[in-house]
């Protein structure tokens, strides 16, 4: 039989194993339940095609991602290696064919969505298979705590315990935070030593967050000005705001095209295949850009609009370098976006404890967007991970002064304290600043000691340091829909006077667009 590095070798054209693809096929093939947790574009795919090559039987790969499946599908053809897929866009006469194939020994890897899976005739059908492996991938829908849970995905491990064969069972994905590998974990029989997880740190990538009050559009031009002929994503995240800017950017002179799901879809494929064939620099899209795209040469990732989670920013900031060349992942960052977000969260029907996760997933990427600390570190350290600062980032080139806050932060930690913690930021920055409105006086705000005790803060400055009090963990924020600031043991050091807050001197307000940094 040949080895796995053989495979790897003659049937797919590479020369070495990337980091994690070795040991997790090695698990797999010694029937260990295992969990990948790979960067986006690290390899998760022949993890389980080799093994599939390898095995006896069939490989059951489960995707939600019908255009994924049928690229994989097609590729795997044009190699030689017997593959299907059903799914809803796979007319009913052909099921029973490809079954049958499979039965009869002829299909390596059959591609299945998990409503397929979910469905009990179905499971009866594959009760016939040798199936021998079974891949799950995006096996972070499977968690609530996730970013995209999926129902289907629950009833997985209840299919996966109906097959005769005991298959083994390899859950992927590029995007598990603690909480949500651990759910896989449990859900899917994985134990906690077959997790098999390659580093996130992205050594040429350079993250960068840019703060308001910088005019957004100057920006952008200035950037793509500074960044003239290089292959970029632009992403905004509605698609009104994609046409408008990809409008502006094109009567600026710019060699761009909109790319959103509202297109006619001959219409996305003209723009996406012109992008990857290098004859379109430049693209701005919703987050609907990018599911499976593979190019390598793209140098800048700009988010025009703040993401609405570290788990899809981080994934789409990473299709920028792939090659390993110096790349950049920007973020224009506003509150406002985030706030929108929440506004959605507040106005939907999900329930108390879907809300609660988003809310939390939110608060990281504000405090992201003002973290002191290096950006490459606040990103893996969210997905459980540490690394050394990067050097790269728009906060480890930060040469601006760091100023002492302490008295300013002081004021609105003791207003938080005063109002013990049961309301919102925006009525502490009101009576921080010595807001008269109404609201103030009825909680009896203009009573607290320390009203009006910032006189040269405005309201927005003083948002913006509790902001950046919150992110750095003075103080926090606790409940969803409309949540309360606390004050945490490091923000009551400070009232002690035990603890001095630094922060980074404001840029000051600009007119006009400041040099691209
Ligand atoms: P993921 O699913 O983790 O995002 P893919 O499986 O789609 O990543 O792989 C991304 C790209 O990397 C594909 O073009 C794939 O062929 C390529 N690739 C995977 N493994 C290797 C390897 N060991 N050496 C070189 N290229 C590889
Ligand atoms: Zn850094």
């Amino acid at each position: 039989m040949p080895s796995a590095q053989a495979i790897l070798q003659t049937v797919f054209g590479y020369e070495q194993f990337r980091p994690g693809q070795a040991q997790v096929i090695q698990q797999v093939l010694n029937h260990q339940n295992t969990l990948a947790v790979m960067p986006t574009g690290g390899g998760k795919s022949l993890c389980y095609q080799i093994p599939a090559l390898l095995n006896e039987g069939v490989t059951l790969v489960v995707s939600p991602l019908l255009a994924l499946m049928k690229d994989q599908v097609d590729a795997l053809r044009q190699n030689g290696i017997p593959a299907a897929a059903i799914n809803s866009t796979i007319p009913k006469e052909e099921v029973n064919p490809i079954l049958r194939q499979a039965y009869e020994g002829k299909l390596k890897l059959l591609y299945v969505t998990p409503e397929r899976l979910a469905m009990e005739f179905f499971q009866y059908q594959l009760t016939f298979l040798p199936i021998d492996l079974i891949a799950i991938d995006e096996a972070h829908c499977i968690s609530q705590w996730g970013h995209d849970f999926r129902p289907a995905y629950r009833q997985l491990q209840a299919a996966i315990e109906k097959l005769p064969t005991h298959p083994t069972v390899l859950a992927l994905t590029a995007t598990a935070t603690p909480p949500v590998r651990q759910d896989i974990g449990e859900q899917l029989a994985i134990p906690a030593a077959n997790f098999v997880i390659t580093s996130f740190t992205r050594d040429n990538l350079a993250f960068k967050v840019v703060h308001p009050p910088v005019p957004d559009r100057q920006y952008i031009v200035q950037y793509l000005q500074a960044h003239a002929g290089e292959a970029g994503i632009i992403y905004a995240n509605t698609r009104k705001k994609v046409e408008s800017l990809a409008e502006y950017l094109q009567d600026q002179g710019f060699d761009v095209a909109a790319y959103h799901a509202g297109m006619a879809p001959e219409d996305r494929a003209a723009v996406q295949d012109a992008f990857l064939a290098d004859q379109l620099p430049l693209i701005v899209a919703t987050n609907a850009f990018g599911m499976g795209i593979d190019k390598s040469n793209v140098r800048f990732v700009l988010h025009a609009t703040s993401a609405e989670n570290l788990e899809s920013y981080y994934q789409e900031a990473g299709r920028a370098g792939r090659d390993g060349l110096p790349s950049e992942a920007v973020m224009l960052y506003h509150p406002n976006d985030l706030q929108q977000y929440r506004w959605f969260l507040d106005q939907s029907d999900a329930d108390e404890a879907y809300r609660e996760v988003q809310y939390a997933k939110l608060q990281a990427v504000t405090s992201y967007a003002n973290t002191p600390q290096c950006l490459q570190q606040n990103l893996v350290a969210y997905f459980g991970q540490e690394c050394p600062p990067c050097g790269r980032c728009s906060n480890c080139l930060d040469e601006r002064e760091v100023e002492d806050v302490t008295a300013v932060a002081r004021v609105l930690i003791a207003v938080v304290d005063e109002l013990h913690g049961r309301f919102g930021k925006a009525l502490v920055a009101q009576i921080a600043t010595g807001s008269t409105n109404q609201r103030v006086r009825e909680v009896e705000g203009d009573q607290l000691p320390h009203y009006n005790q910032l006189t040269d803060y405005s309201q927005a400055q003083a948002n913006r340091l509790i902001d950046y009090l919150v992110a750095t963990g003075y103080l926090m924020l606790e409940g969803g829909q409309f949540p309360v600031v606390k004050v945490t043991p490091t923000g009551r050091a400070v009232l002690h006077g035990q603890v001095t807050v630094q922060r980074r001197v404001e840029p000051r307000p600009v007119k006009k667009a400041a040099a691209v940094p």
